[in-house]
């Protein structure tokens, strides 16, 4: 027998209830896995938090739990990074970073070192680092321009770098330090290790809320157009394109069996956020600190699971 969907069609009651009852089913995951060991000021934060927003291409917004607290965002820096440098370098970015899926941790010196030195996307951080490395070339007031384009994709100027988290991060990079000298060595980047690193870390660093967040990946749902502003964020082929990279490597080595959990594109950080995009119909953010052994959240993917389950969503 087949079994009947709930359809997203406007019916905000509906919604809004879906909403409450995945903060609710999701609690037994809250806490379940372990906060991010790389930050140590991440480490030290709690994971008993949970936090869900979406908001429809239609404008209607719903939330539940801890969802207008701001947390790190970490990685999701890398889908704006990878927005700013497609808007700088269109279809050429793809001469300095490839698309292939993850394999491996998303921090891997063998897998960059496999490939000849060149990132296997742009979501692991070899590829992340080569992202602030273009940016830099193009503008030299990059670390506003992020922020600005953050700020105006989710109509909150209120957002901001977390300073002191990229200082503590910054003091323990040995790994991504040695990412950067090993891309630096295989002729990948064209500004100094120090000043890549800094604005990386940097970016890793903004505190977002998952309703900010919902907000924000809006133009990766409405095929590049930032609603807020009616600007063209990415042409409608870049829009498509960048949720094509975000369903292959969006969530690292997890991107099969998110794909299959889950079913639509998502990006996630070590912060224990993901915001995940519905083309056509919505984004939604999810928050809960404690991680699988891949990096992302396990009630944040646990949640996601159940929204496109109870909605019947899926780019399948
Ligand atoms: N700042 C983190 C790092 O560079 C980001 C990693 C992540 O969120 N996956 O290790």
């Amino acid at each position: 027998m087949r079994r009947a969907h709930r359809v997203l069609d406007g019916a905000a009651p509906d919604l809004a209830t879906i909403l409450d009852e995945i903060a609710t089913d999701v609690g037994p995951s809250v806490g379940r896995g372990r906060a991010a060991q790389q930050v140590p000021a991440l480490a030290k934060r709690p994971t008993d938090r949970f936090g869900i927003a979406i908001q429809t291409v239609a404008g209607e917004r719903h939330s539940a739990g801890d969802s207008a607290e701001s947390f790190s965002i970490q990685s999701i820096s890398k889908l704006f990074t990878l927005t700013l440098a497609l808007q700088l370098e269109g279809e050429a970015l793809w001469s300095r970073i490839g698309r292939r899926p993850t394999d491996g941790s998303f921090n891997s010196l063998a897998v960059l070192e496999q490939y000849g030195g060149k990132p296997v996307n742009p979501f692991v951080n070899a590829g992340a680092l080569v992202l602030v490395d273009v940016i830099m070339g193009h503008l030299p007031d990059a670390d506003e321009q992020v922020l600005e384009l953050v700020r105006s994709l989710s109509g909150n100027s209120a957002i901001d770098y977390d300073i002191e988290l990229a200082r503590s991060e910054r003091e323990l990079s040995h790994r991504n330090t040695a990412l950067a000298h090993l891309l630096v060595d295989n002729g990948r980047l064209h500004r100094g290790v120090e000043e890549v690193l800094e604005s990386y870390f940097l970016y890793c660093s903004i505190e977002m809320s998952c309703a900010d967040l919902a907000q924000a990946c809006q133009y990766l749902a409405q095929g590049g157009r930032n609603p807020l502003t009616e600007e063209a964020i990415l042409t409608s082929s870049l829009s498509k394109r960048t949720n094509a990279v975000l369903l292959t490597s969006g969530v690292y080595a997890d991107a099969g069996d998110f794909a299959y959990r889950v079913g639509i594109p998502a990006k996630s950080g070590i912060g224990g956020g993901i915001a995940a995009i519905m083309p056509g119909a919505w984004c939604a953010a999810v928050w809960s600190p404690a991680l699988n052994e891949s990096g992302n959240s396990i009630a944040g993917t646990h949640a996601l699971e159940l929204l496109t389950t109870k909605t019947g969503s899926s780019v399948f």
